[in-house]
Formats: C-alpha cells, sequence, structure tokens
C-alpha cells in the first residue's frame, strides 16, 4: 500500500527478537521480519481443532504471515 515509508531502516536495528518467537504464538509482540512494524491486518482466520490459524498482514510493507493460537 503505502511504499516509501521511512521504517524499514529502524526495524532491522531491532535484535531483541527472534525469528522462531514471531511464528507460531498468539499475536501479541509479532513483529513484521521484513520491517519491524507491529501492526497487522487480520485477512483470513481459520479455526482448526485445538488452534486458530491467522493469516495477518503487514500494513506498512505488506509482507504475510501466519500465527497460531492455541483455541480454547
Ligand atoms: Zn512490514
Amino acid at each position: 500500500m503505502t511504499e516509501g515509508v521511512n521504517v524499514s531502516a529502524a526495524g532491522n536495528q531491532r535484535g531483541s527478537l527472534r525469528l522462531s518467537d514471531l511464528q507460531g504464538r498468539d499475536d501479541r509482540g509479532l513483529v513484521c521480519r521484513k520491517c519491524g512494524c507491529r501492526h497487522f491486518y487480520t485477512i483470513y482466520t481459520r479455526a482448526k481443532p485445538g488452534c486458530i490459524l491467522r493469516l495477518k498482514e503487514c500494513r506498512h510493507c505488506g509482507q504475510r504471515m501466519v500465527t497460531r493460537e492455541r483455541a480454547g
């Protein structure tokens, strides 16, 4: 969507989160691995037995990632 936003440099500086922390958990603390943005649109949700999958899209750069949340 909006390109040219000067967030990519700042996002890459953050080294406190590992990629493994960004997936397979609830979306609190979810950070775009591409630009470091924390704001996502949920564009798809799918309930599965025992968990909920959500496809999220970064509002800044459009990076998509899937999160898995425990249901119940
Ligand atoms: Zn992003």
